[in-house]
This record gives C-alpha cells, sequence and structure tokens, in this order.
C-alpha cells in the first residue's frame, strides 16, 4: 500500500494549493483528481480553472471588448467600422485559456514533487484512501494526514431540470455556440449577474428571474441599489420577488413560468440559464465509519482550522463552512499544509475579499452599513464617487463610487465596497489595509500616486473623517 504523509482528495484552487503547499514543506503529498479536460485528459484545477472563475472571466472580457468596440471607441475618437463577433473563436479562446492553466497545475505538481493521481478518491477508516482510477482498479493509499478539497457542484432545481440544450447550468453557459436572441437567467446571484453580462454584452436580450425581494442582499444596500441602476441602463431586465415554478423546452424553446407578487407569469426564452447556486460534493466521498461528520446542509464539519471530527482529516475549500470562493479555499489550503507541518498559523476569515465580474465591478470587503447598524457598533463613512476622479474621466469610465467605513471611536477600517472600474484590484488595498488593522487615517497618510483609480480609494479614506480634497466634504472637519 502506497504510504503518504498527505494525500488531498480534489485539485481545485483549495486542493491542489493545499498539495503544493504541503510538498514544499518536505512532505510526501499526493492529489487524487477525478475530472478529465475536454481532450479526454485528468483537468487539474477544479471549478476554478475549468468552469468557473476563469472561463467566465475570459468570455467576460472577450465580450467587455466587443462591447467597447461596439459603444465605446467614438467617444475617443475612433471609428472601426462594422464591428463583427465570431462565438466559436471566443469559446475556443476561453478553452486554449482553460487547458494551460490546468495542464500548469500538473507542471508545478511535478516541479514541487506532488503525486499527481487520476481518479476518485473515498475516505476510509484510519485515514485511508480508496483510489478508483478511470478504468475501475481500486487501490488504497495511506496518509499520516488527509485533506478533502471535493468542492461544490450547481444546485439543481425541480421547476427547471437541466436539459443540456436548451436549459443548462453555469457550465452550459460557457459553452453557447451562437448568441441566443433571449436569454433567460434564474437567480440573480454573483453568477448569473456575470453570465448575463457575457451575453448581454453580445446581444442577447436577457432576463433575470430572482426569487428574493432585495437584490445582493449580502452587499452594502447602497452599492447593490447603484448597481441596480447599472445593470437597468445595460439592459439587464432584473425581476425581484420572481420564482420560477416551472420550465418548460420544447422545439428549441423554453417556456419558464414563475410568480410574482402572487401572480402568474410566464415568458419564452431561447436558452435558460440555471444560477440558483452550488452545493457541497460530500455524496460518495465519505465511508459511513471514516469519522468525519456533515453539518445539516451537507458541509463537511470543520472548526476554524479546518480539522474534521476525525484526527489527521482536514477540509477545506468549497465544501466546507463559509463563502464559496477561490481565494477563501487556496488559504485555508496553505493554512492546513502549514499547520499539518507544525507552524501555528490561523486564517484571517474577516478579510476576504468578493468580487462580482460585471462592468463596473462590484467588490466588498469587511462589513456592511447594514450589518454595522444591526449590531449597534459606530461608525463613520467617507465615499468617493469615480465621477470625480480623472484617471476614470481619462477613461470614459466614471460610473460609481468608494465607500470606505471606519469604526467611529478607534477610526479603524470595518469595510469597504466599490462599485467602479478596477474594483476587483481596488479591493484589494483594502484587504491588505484591513489585515494589518490599519485606520481610514492611515490610508488617508499614505502617498498614492497620480493620476490613478486608486486615488478614490485614498480620497474616500478621507473622507471619513471630512478631509477629502477632490469633493466637498459631507462632514466638515479640521
Ligand atoms: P472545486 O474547484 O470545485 O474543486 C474540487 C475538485 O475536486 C474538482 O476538480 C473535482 O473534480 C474534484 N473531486 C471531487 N470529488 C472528488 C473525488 N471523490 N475524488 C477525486 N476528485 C474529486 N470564485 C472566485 O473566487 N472568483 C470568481 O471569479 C469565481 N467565479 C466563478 C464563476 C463560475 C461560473 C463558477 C461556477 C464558480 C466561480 N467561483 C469563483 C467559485 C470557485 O470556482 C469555487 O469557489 C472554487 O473553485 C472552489 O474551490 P475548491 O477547491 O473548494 O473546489
Ligand atoms: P447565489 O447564491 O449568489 O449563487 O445566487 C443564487 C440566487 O438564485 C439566489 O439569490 C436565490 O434567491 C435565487 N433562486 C433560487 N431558487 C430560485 C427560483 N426557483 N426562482 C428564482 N430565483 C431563485
Amino acid at each position: 500500500m502506497a504510504k503518504f504523509d498527505v494525500v488531498v482528495i480534489g485539485s481545485g484552487p483549495a486542493g491542489y494549493v493545499a498539495a503544493i503547499r504541503a510538498a514544499q514543506l518536505g512532505l510526501k503529498t499526493a492529489c487524487i483528481e477525478k475530472n478529465k479536460g475536454k481532450a479526454g485528459q485528468v483537468a487539474f484545477g477544479g471549478t476554478c480553472l475549468n468552469v468557473g472563475c476563469i472561463p467566465s472571466k475570459a468570455l467576460l472580457d472577450s465580450s467587455h471588448k466587443y462591447h467597447e468596440a461596439k459603444a465605446d471607441f467614438d467617444v475617443h475618437g475612433i471609428s472601426t467600422g462594422k464591428v463583427e463577433m465570431d462565438v466559436p473563436a471566443m469559446i475556443k479562446r476561453k478553452d486554449a485559456i482553460v487547458k494551460q492553466l490546468t495542464t500548469g497545475i500538473g507542471g508545478l505538481f511535478q516541479a514541487n514533487g506532488v503525486t499527481g493521481i487520476e481518479g476518485t478518491g473515498k475516505l476510509l477508516a484510519g485515514k485511508k484512501v480508496e483510489v478508483t482510477d478511470p478504468d475501475g482498479k481500486v487501490t488504497t493509499l495511506e496518509a499520516e494526514h488527509v485533506i478533502i478539497a471535493a468542492g461544490s457542484v450547481p444546485v439543481e432545481i425541480p421547476p427547471a431540470p437541466l436539459d443540456g440544450n436548451t436549459i443548462v447550468d453555469s457550465t452550459g453557459a460557457l459553452e453557447f455556440d451562437a448568441v441566443p436572441k433571449k436569454l433567460g437567467v434564474i437567480g440573480a446571484g454573483v453568477i448569473g449577474l456575470e453570465l448575463g453580462s457575457v451575453w448581454s454584452r453580445l446581444g442577447s436580450e436577457v432576463v433575470l428571474l430572482e426569487a428574493l425581494d432585495t437584490f445582493l442582499p449580502a452587499m452594502d444596500q447602497q452599492i447593490a441599489k447603484e448597481a441596480g441602476k447599472v445593470f437597468k441602463k445595460q439592459g439587464l431586465d432584473i425581476r425581484l420577488g420572481a420564482r420560477v415554478t416551472e420550465a418548460k423546452a420544447s422545439r428549441g424553446k423554453v417556456k419558464v413560468t414563475y410568480t410574482q407578487a402572487d401572480e402568474e407569469k410566464s415568458e419564452t426564452f431561447d436558452k435558460l440559464i440555471v444560477c440558483v447556486g452550488r452545493k457541497p460534493l460530500s455524496t460518495n466521498l465519505l465511508s459511513a465509519d471514516c469519522g468525519v461528520n456533515l453539518d445539516e446542509r451537507g458541509f463537511i464539519f470543520v472548526n476554524d482550522y479546518c480539522e474534521t471530527d476525525a484526527p489527521g482529516v482536514y477540509a477545506v475549500g468549497d465544501i466546507v463552512r463559509g463563502p464559496m470562493l477561490a481565494h477563501k479555499g487556496s488559504e485555508e489550503g496553505v493554512m492546513v499544509a502549514e499547520r499539518i507541518a507544525g507552524q501555528k498559523v490561523t486564517m484571517n476569515y474577516d478579510c476576504i475579499p468578493s468580487i462580482i465580474y460585471t462592468h463596473p465591478e462590484i467588490a466588498m470587503v469587511g462589513l456592511t452599513e447594514e450589518a454595522l447598524k444591526a449590531d449597534g457598533v459606530p461608525y463613520n463613512v467617507g465615499s468617493f464617487p469615480f465621477s470625480a476622479s480623472g484617471r476614470a474621466m481619462a477613461a470614459n469610465d466614471t460610473g460609481g463610487l468608494v465607500k470606505m467605513i471606519a469604526h467611529a471611536e478607534t477610526d479603524r477600517i470595518l469595510g469597504c465596497h466599490i462599485i467602479g472600474p478596477s474594483a476587483a484590484d481596488l479591493i484589494q488595498q483594502v484587504v491588505i489595509a484591513m489585515e494589518f488593522g490599519s485606520s481610514a487615517e492611515d490610508i488617508g497618510l499614505t502617498v498614492f500616486g497620480h493620476p490613478t483609480l486608486s486615488e478614490a480609494v485614498h480620497e474616500a479614506a478621507l473622507a471619513v473623517s471630512g478631509h477629502a480634497i477632490h469633493i466637498p466634504n459631507r462632514k466638515k472637519r479640521k
């Protein structure tokens, strides 16, 4: 029986990062992956690299360029003639990026001495892992430590069963070979908005049906309201309080029935994307006697250090509590590998950025005004609109704002919420500041390059104490 210090089940951003870090620390490590790529080869990288973060951003970038060429170039004095799109070429480009990155993980495994194993892993009692290879051959590995990183899969809902053609999930929506004339999306969450944006920019008439009455309920509501207005202007038809009860496909169309304000309504689409969330992939993964327990929603139960109820067995990423984000899983993977190697590291769950890659991008870290109000925490807010940013004007991209929230007594930054150009990258400056326990004044005292979009972060931090220079301050202070 092959023996390892660490066996990782799953090679998504949680698993492959854990495996590489463990190997770097001198631990004999294997990582098992069952997923196959388009060419039939083992494809490491999980949801993120194969059907999630990366391919969605490839299509978001392609569709953004197309849209800019059509709608924005003339402002800059550039005329292009007729702008045409080739959807199969866009999909091919996306596939090439996926292939490069997923094979790249294989290269990183080799470089770091991780043994990549193709097959399906199952945790048995006593930290043994059974591996079934693609031909059905079963072997067993013995491990000092097991890290479970089996990830998540899209939620399916009975009213809208997937048919792989007209009714698809997020994976199917990355594979359309032509622009659907009319596209329905169930769920106006992060993934629904991103995929809806891709196809809307390419010319689809997009309707998003969202069961909740509140748009983006986890986000700061000032930012969510701003986002709602922008998306409406872009042509995304977001219907709140609309619960889908039936979706029937026939002759290449799909008729969707939903209830809104107690009224039954229906709409016919050429394609329907079901984006109602993701669920942990914890079935057929654990033997009954392995000692690992699930919580009531099917997530593997872990403590703050990602330790399961079975000694020596850890779980990280989408399969455990917390936001389903690639970077959250990767950091958990690093923490676990380092703790296995004897380092007493911990992870700061209060500083995990969350981003929606629409245009403008939406990014947040820390607490919202709503959460602070509910907890009775005193706070000050400083905001700065991109309409007052010279750099944003130069780019003809002036929508949105930066909103910084700091504790009213200590000035410690509690949260930051951005909608605007490059919000995904701007938020990271605040994440670093928060990680070091900075005050808004600390950011205010920092020198920012000019002209940059980052200056909006600087000005929002200054505005917390009424010291912004390039907008009138709501609170005037000396
Ligand atoms: P996964 O990435 O799901 O990887 C788990 C891996 O384990 C898979 O490869 C699976 O095949 C394998 N596996 C499962 N069971 C077994 C088994 N028994 N044996 C062997 N292998 C097994 N997150 C972001 O942070 N930013 C984004 O922009 C973003 N965009 C997204 C866009 C879309 C369309 C989607 C669907 C998701 C997006 N996400 C994004 C979420 C992100 O992809 C996930 O949070 C992340 O991939 C989770 O990482 P993971 O390693 O926990 O699991
Ligand atoms: P997220 O959790 O960000 O992936 O978003 C998924 C969204 O889908 C949530 O906002 C849910 O409210 C929404 N949703 C779930 N089921 C339905 C349904 N039957 N009809 C419309 N929206 C739904």
